[in-house]
């Protein structure tokens, strides 16, 4: 198992820059598991930069969870329980925090090596297990009282006979994108409105700007982008957590009129009952007596809590990220919750990598788990994708299916040591 702190310099030209994070430098705590077989396994922590150096010594704790390990025998279902259920390690979380973002790049490394052992990507090895083998990937506790594991396997066993069909046409179609490369909060006007353009002539049908600073300024670019592309597309704004729930909801109705599609984080992302008095105040807030839609998930520490804002029905579109809870077997549970509730999945991505992980989990949920499109997109953000291996391709505002075996999260070798932090070429 080898760890590396490695730091992409971002905050230099503001890109990823919104009402929280002013200056985030797209960071991987990276984690390679090489085999006596040969076969390597990738993947990564996703931070914005200090702190970095903390995901890695966490992953470094968990080490000895790892190293060793029979591939023969290795079943991922117990191995992401090995690395979450440390009694030691877990007073830190538990489930949560940086021990949790640790067991995320070794159990989707795992699941990288996994695939490859397999000779598919990780969207297709998924897609080929059993409703049974499926469930038996996922920590069921503290799930239960919402879904248990027979209604799961119920599901997963209504959604089994379109498989085939749907892995055809979602090969052949892509999985529906949005872009966020227009909305920073670092851009001007300028900028916004001809990203904003851009993205629509490239054919996506929806963008996300970034809100919560200041309210002018908000209205200002919003219909400065609503201009640049009209009425006809989805615009989503994001707040970052920078409000108060009475704040969200009043500052929302300023923006009402520029119809926003949803409101992305608007509060902490602890605060299931604040997200659920914030739908509450925007459910006929819309330009024409319509729901201003909540959004959250980036920040949501584990499926526990996903099980609370379905179950206070908080949110109208769950974030999983790929990168923040337990690796795929959490986001498993959260896409299964998901479609028990019948809220659309609109993955978070971005940052360096998580595009071209989280692809796969969207791409196996339509398979195998919602078997819906409608209402559902993948975050897409044209950044550093030239320093992955296997980048994400988007087409006609798209994402292609990924093709090469594996996860999509190895980066080329040559920019591990040239961002490597603190002494490679980049930072030196
Ligand atoms: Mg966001």
């Amino acid at each position: 198992m080898r760890v590396r702190d490695v730091r992409f310099p971002t905050s230099r030209t503001l890109d990823g820059s919104d009402a929280m994070n002013p200056d985030p430098d797209y960071s991987a705590a990276y984690v390679t598991l090489v085999t006596d077989g040969g076969t390597e396994g990738h993947g990564f922590a996703f931070t914005i930069g200090r702190g970095n150096d903390v995901c890695v010594a966490a992953i470094e704790s968990l080490r000895s969870y790892v190293v060793g390990s029979d591939l023969d025998g290795l079943d991922l279902g117990e191995f992401s329980r090995r690395l979450t259920h440390d009694s030691q390690l877990r007073w830190l979380g538990p489930e949560k925090g940086v021990m949790h973002l640790a067991a995320a790049a070794l159990i989707n490394a795992a699941w990288d090596l996994a695939a490859r052992r397999a000779g598919l990507p990780v969207w297709r090895l998924l897609s080929g297990f059993s409703p049974q083998q499926l469930v038996d990937f996922v920590d069921w506790r503290y799930l239960t009282d919402a879904l248990t594991p027979a209604a799961a396997v119920d599901l997963l066993t209504d959604a089994f006979p379109g498989r085939g069909t749907r892995t055809a046409q979602i090969a052949a179609e892509g999985y529906p994108a949005y872009t966020t490369s227009a909305g920073w909060l670092g851009y001007d006007d300028a900028k916004v409105t001809r990203l904003a353009r851009e993205a629509v002539d490239g054919g996506f049908d929806m963008i996300k700007l970034k809100v919560g600073a200041d309210l002018a300024d908000d209205l200002r670019r919003f219909r400065a982008a609503r201009t640049a592309v009209g009425p006809g597309i989805h615009i989503a704004v994001d707040a970052n957590q920078r409000w108060d729930v009475p704040d969200a909801i009043d500052w929302m109705r300023e923006l009402a009129p520029l119809d926003p599609y949803w409101i992305e984080e608007p509060t902490s992302p602890d605060d299931i009952l604040g997200h659920a008095a914030i739908r509450a105040g925007l459910r006929t807030a819309g330009p024409s007596g319509g729901p201003i839609r909540v959004a959250t998930g980036e920040h949501v520490h584990n499926r526990v809590m996903f099980k609370q804002l379905l179950q206070a029905d908080a949110i109208d579109v769950v974030q999983i990220d790929a990168c923040r809870v337990a690796g795929v077997n959490e986001n498993l549970a959260i896409l299964l919750l998901a479609a028990a509730y019948g809220k659309p999945v609109c993955p978070h991505a971005g940052g360096v990598g998580l595009c071209e992980v989280v692809q796969h989990l969207s791409f196996f949920d339509y398979v195998a788990v919602s078997g819906e499109l409608s209402g559902r997109r993948i975050e897409f953000v044209d950044h550093l994708h030239e320093h992955f291996v296997d980048p994400v391709s988007i087409v006609k505002g798209r994402y292609a299916a990924p093709t090469r075996p594996g996860f999509s999260a190895e980066i080329h070798p040559e920019a591990l040591s040239r961002f490597a932090y603190p002494s490679g070429a980049e930072w030196a």
